[in-house]
């Protein structure tokens, strides 16, 4: 049984410039799903995700894919400034250095990113955490949790399969 999708369009994003998707941000929200769902559609907060993950494994869509979420701000990967015009964006909902991610949240990673892998050929070096790419200034995931987000990927998308 696949997990529950909900969608729930947000207007913070720009859709004016097409999204490259070279591959993803992962970020946690701190705060509850229903929570993080009322702030990131609120234009006056002007923030946004692609998809927000509840601990249940539930996936809210914020922002379609072909759009640009404001998720990232200031940073960098593979030597490219913004990240925010490359690099999707996915949130758990809750803090990662207050509780560990459910099992259900890392499932439901897997399913969401199991047909964008193929679609976009996305490899392991194109994925990282809001921490790695705005050093100093975020701190999602906590590195203990990210660990547990990247060794399934491995697993299941890794060079050797
Ligand atoms: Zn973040």
């Amino acid at each position: 049984m696949p997990f529950p999708e909900i969608t729930r369009l947000s207007p913070n994003c720009d859709a004016t410039v097409p999204h490259e998707r070279l591959g993803v941000v992962f970020h946690h929200s701190v705060i509850p799903f229903d929570e993080t769902i009322a702030l990131m559609t609120d234009p006056a907060r002007k923030v946004s995700y692609h998809c927000l993950i509840a601990l249940d494994g539930t996936r809210c869509t914020l922002v379609p894919d072909d759009h640009i979420a404001w998720h990232a701000g200031v940073s960098s990967f593979q030597g490219r400034a913004g990240c925010n015009a490359f690099l999707l964006g996915l949130s758990f909902a809750g803090d990662t250095y207050a509780a560990p991610l459910t099992e259900a949240q890392l499932a439901s990673t897997i399913e969401w990113l199991a047909p964008r892998w193929v679609r976009h050929g996305w490899t392991l070096a194109w994925m990282t955490d809001h921490r790695q790419v705005a050093p100093g200034r975020k701190n999602d995931l906590n590195p203990v949790e990210w660990d547990r987000v990247i060794a399934p990927l491995k697993a299941r998308f890794g060079e050797a399969n």
